[in-house]
């Protein structure tokens, strides 16, 4: 029926009609879109009849002199009327409520973002031009902004945004920076070093040069018994490799590790390593085969972390990132590794001023990583138990935290704190995780996260666990 009404309030382009019956968003004015991607489907209406769909995009509108984007909306040709689906609002989270011929949507913060009074038509129309417009399409384009923020290991916005625009990854949205802060990141008093710069010359190729760091020891041993981490970052791509150590001397054997899958990766040899004089850099056994190899391995002079300043930057950064998204998540301590392997994938993914236009992915390996599969640190994830893996009547699914992303088999690390187990699952249904409440974690995992009586204790606690060993560490 929407097909042939023409709005009788105003013009066609500024009202919308709210409508149960249709399935998707709808526009029918083609330069009310920003962008628009070839879609095979059709939409369906409530009376049944459907209609084929090639074009789908986000509409952007200017409002107070701000634009905003709702995003998944059908481009129809010859629609006469706009259509906001209250299905498609209802699946982004927003709770519908029908009552004494007035509809009242809240977001999922229970606030109220419209409140329309039936029409004599007996339609729910909406005035894009209309204030709570506003309030609506800002909240779900800032919705999936801070998804991103979270899902990108608290990413600031500025970045977020070079990220889309620049088109630098796959399956990232349109980012705008919204209004309000990020509490975490204030409350971490992060100082972002995304935009990380190096004056001294730069390696041509991958592996030319290859920068690397200690940090620990931590104060708790992770989840899996690790109490440092090194890094191995390439100096050409700046995209960096973390491996974890029970202790010091395990070093050389990560390095070995490290030189083996790298090269093979990139098809260069190891040609230079720059690391401190640190003693696990500097043993007999470190220096044979360095020489073995013949690998020139330069050593920065004591106290001068300048010299070694790219290690030493991105470790600063990893810990701030992974400070941020523990103490986010209210994660226990023993998760810093996860929390560093995560934020090491994650950075690899980001943009920063040492490689332009491209990710340090990119930078190494060639082409665009995708982003699609991110999901939010620590939140809760259901992991599909198989079979023959129990009981008839046990629950087939495992409520865990998501706490990374398996190497080279798309799929998620998660963690049961019932059973105290690691699981490597591609089958995983994870909790929306942009509401997800950690009182409730914290009560149903029996003491497993942080007490959150004492927030200043905690945030304090939490830096010096993850933030102690941090430091660029002198030389010994
Ligand atoms: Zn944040």
């Amino acid at each position: 029926m929407f097909l042939t009404y023409i709005g009788a309030e105003g013009g066609r382009n500024e009202v919308w009609y709210l409508d149960t019956g249709a399935t998707n968003h709808m526009c029918g004015e083609k330069a009310l879109f920003t962008s628009l991607e070839p879609n095979d489907g059709e939409v369906s209406f409530g009376d049944a009849s459907k209609i084929s769909v090639e074009e789908r995009g986000v509409i952007a509108v200017t409002l107070n002199g701000k634009e905003v984007h709702r995003n998944d909306v059908f481009y129809v040709p010859g629609l006469k009327s706009n259509i906001l689906s209250l299905g498609q609002l209802v699946e982004k989270g927003y709770c519908v409520r029908l009552r004494d011929g007035t509809l009242a949507m809240k977001d999922h913060e229970r606030r109220e973002v419209v409140k329309v009074k039936m029409t004599t038509n007996r339609l729910f129309t909406l005035r894009m031009d209309a204030k709570e417009t506003v309030c609506l399409a800002r909240t779900e384009e800032e919705e999936e902004s801070w998804l991103w923020h979270h899902r990108m290991g608290h990413l600031g916005f500025t970045g977020l945004k070079l990220l889309s625009h620049s088109k630098m990854v796959e399956g990232l949205p349109m980012i705008s920076p919204p209004q309000k802060v990020c509490e975490a990141c204030t409350k971490e008093k992060m100082k972002r070093q995304m935009f990380e710069g190096g004056k001294s010359r730069r390696a041509r190729r991958q592996l030319e040069l290859v920068h690397s760091d200690i940090a620990g020891p931590f104060e708790t041993t992770s989840v899996g018994g690790s109490k440092y981490y090194i890094t191995f970052t390439d100096d050409f791509s700046r995209k960096c490799w973390v491996y974890f150590l029970r202790e010091k001397s395990e070093a050389l054997d990560r390095f070995k590790e490290f030189k083996a899958m790298a090269e093979k990766e990139s098809g260069q040899p190891l040609k230079v390593l720059r690391t401190d004089r640190g003693g696990e850099y500097t043993s007999r056994l470190f220096d044979e085969f360095c020489k073995e190899w013949g690998i020139s391995h330069q050593l920065t002079a004591a106290y001068s972390p300048q010299q070694n300043g790219v290690a030493e930057r991105k470790n600063l950064t990893i810990m701030n990132m992974a400070r941020s998204m523990v103490k986010g998540k209210g994660l226990p301590k023993k998760f810093w590794a996860e929390a560093v392997q995560v934020v090491a994938y994650l950075l690899n993914r980001c943009p920063t001023k040492s490689v332009k236009f491209m990710t340090l992915f990119e930078a190494w390996i060639g082409w665009k990583p995708s982003v699609k599969h991110l999901r939010v640190f620590g939140c809760v994830a259901y992991a599909h138990v198989p079979d023959h893996g129990r009981k008839k009547l046990d629950d087939k699914s495992e409520k865990c935290i998501f706490v990374g992303y398996a190497p080279m088999s798309k799929a998620y690390k998660l963690y049961n704190p019932v059973t105290e187990k690691a699981i490597i699952s591609r089958d995983v249904v994870f909790e929306k995780d942009n509401s997800w409440s950690w009182d409730e974690a914290v009560r149903s995992t029996k003491g497993m996260f942080f007490d959150d009586d004492d927030e200043e204790d905690g945030g304090q606690e939490a830096k010096d666990e993850m933030g102690g060993a941090e430091q660029p560490s002198p030389p010994s």
